[in-house]
């Protein structure tokens, strides 16, 4: 699809969308090319690109993990229920979409906060009709609105394993909030077998040009904590990481061989409860 960003009906903001406010949502969606995104997020996008020439290649990178991660979690650990919190605006393959290609009557519940991720959301990620897709406006900060929501408990068995993908969200919760505390609210929700995959922005590969990135979201008013890999590790408790570990996110499960894989400043990971 050609993108048209700078056309004007794409600056027509949706109701409870701030086209003034810069948002991670619609940054992340100009960075992978999408018509998504208004002037204030672009400008922030180019910043952060300014300072990390790498950022679309880092974006496409994160989103290779996902195909990967959901395919492995489907193909190999049997998961064939997923809750998905910061979802983003669709991009294709979206995960229900990876999933039921392989199993198609995996069902998927997506989380986000953001609006104009839940109107796109609604309106192109249709399930498989063996499966299903469904959404729900929370906050990940208050993880039993999401966990007691009736569209998770009606999609979702938790009786069953589930695959908790927190993709790319967690840097956008301040140390304050203790994102912790909140995603071990959510492990603690899931029986055994289940399955958290995680990606999460650092500085440990480049200090400079991710501080520099960091100062340029948090100049414009956003929340952005690059983490190292001992903070990110703790997000997993006690479940048992999967080969290969907590690494970079190209160095996850690779399709082809990766020249340098710390060139996307992410870690990455998948683990099992016990
Ligand atoms: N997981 C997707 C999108 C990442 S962009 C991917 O990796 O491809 C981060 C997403 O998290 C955005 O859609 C944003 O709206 C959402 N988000 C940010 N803060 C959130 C919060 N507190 N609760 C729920 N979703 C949030």
């Amino acid at each position: 699809e050609q993108s048209s960003g700078n056309s004007a009906q794409h600056e027509i903001a949706p109701p409870g969308v701030n086209p003034n406010v810069p948002h991670s949502a619609r940054i992340y969606d100009y960075w992978l090319g999408g018509k998504d995104n208004f002037a204030v997020d672009r400008a922030v996008g180019e910043a952060m690109i300014q300072a990390i020439p790498g950022m679309r290649h880092m974006a496409g990178e994160n989103r290779k993990f996902v195909h990967r991660a959901a395919r492995d979690l489907v193909a190999k650990e049997g998961i064939r229920q997923f809750l998905d919190v910061g979802t983003g605006i669709p991009t294709s393959p979206n995960l229900h979409e990876i999933a039921q290609r392989i199993a198609p009557e995996t069902r998927v519940v997506y989380v986000d906060n953001d609006p104009i991720v839940l109107v796109h959301a609604r309106a192109l990620m249709l399930s498989h009709p063996d499966g299903r897709s469904e959404y729900i406006s929370a906050d990940i900060r208050d993880p039993r609105s999401i966990l007691e929501n009736p569209v998770l408990t009606d999609t979702l068995d938790l009786t069953e394993p589930v695959g908790l993908t927190l993709i790319a969200i967690l840097m956008l919760l301040a140390d304050a909030d203790d994102p912790w505390t909140t995603v071990a609210e959510l492990r603690d929700a899931m029986p055994s077998g289940s399955c958290l995959a995680i990606t999460h922005p650092t500085a440990d590969f480049n200090p400079e040009a991710v501080q520099q990135a960091v100062a340029a979201a948090t100049g414009a008013g956003m929340t952005l904590v690059a983490r190292t890999r001992e903070a990110v590790a703790r997000f997993f408790g006690d479940w048992e990481l999967l080969e290969p570990g907590l690494v970079p996110v190209s160095a996850w499960r690779p399709d082809t061989e990766v020249e340098n894989p710390e060139a996307a400043y992410y870690w990455s990971g998948v683990a099992r409860k016990p």
